[in-house]
């Protein structure tokens, strides 16, 4: 099955998405396709795309090139378009009645910026203050990797993370800031290997100057482990 190029297939997401700028801009025919109906297509454009640049395929190095980056892209680096890969909403009664912000830190995110397909590389800090919901430490860093695994900008990540934890968590009060390098600029264009790019987003109680604050603050620890 071929993709329909025509313009009306390049709608956004559905009616309630418009002007929300936290959704991936999706086409409504996303997931006609199978996943293995979209690696062989992808397959056939990145040999295209690499003859058009004049390198032989034929060669022993170059034959599986195609194959490997349609699957990465399908099942890996772009894995998080996959609704079916979402992390589950398990969450536990906060049993020990544990009344803090709780902080996860350091979390180590793989993205690839959407505009030069190059990745991005970083961590990402969250923090939530429990209304009686908690998650296990591991479904952040879930949460965190099926948003990444997209074609991305820094700003939606940051926000699709918050509103995910958001639902999961049923509370306003949850915080993620992510610094991250992106290749795009580092490797070419300006080429600044230096310069990284922090964003946040606070919700309910994080948007008290104190209470963000003390994020803040536990994310500058460094402990020595
Ligand atoms: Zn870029």
């Amino acid at each position: 099955m071929k993709i329909d190029n025509n313009i009306e297939g390049y709608d956004p997401l559905g009616e309630d998405h418009v002007g929300t700028s936290s959704n991936t801009p999706l086409r409504l025919d996303a997931f006609k396709l199978s996943n293995e109906e979209k690696i062989d297509i992808i397959k056939d454009d990145v040999r295209h795309i690499m003859e058009t640049l004049g390198l032989d395929l034929t060669d022993d190095s170059l034959n599986g090139t195609p194959n490997r980056v349609a699957k990465m892209f399908v099942k890996e680096i772009f894995g998080g378009l996959d609704p079916n890969k979402k992390p589950s909403a398990s969450t536990f009664d906060n049993k020990y009645k544990y009344g803090e912000m709780l902080v996860e830190k350091n979390i180590t995110l793989y993205s690839t910026c959407e505009h030069h397909l190059l990745p991005i590389v970083g961590k990402a800090h969250i923090a939530y203050i429990s209304n009686g919901t908690v998650v296990g430490l591991s479904k952040m860093n879930r949460i965190v990797d099926y948003f990444a695994k997209r074609p991305q900008v820094q700003e939606r990540l940051t926000i699709q993370i918050v509103k995910e934890l958001q639902e999961v968590l049923n509370t306003q009060d949850v915080a993620c800031v992510i610094d991250a390098k992106h290749l795009c600029v580092n490797s070419r264009g300006i080429r600044d290997i230096e310069s990284s790019t922090v964003t946040s987003e606070f919700g309910g109680k994080f948007k008290d100057k104190a209470v963000r604050r003390e994020f803040l603050d536990y994310i500058k620890l460094e402990t020595k482990f």
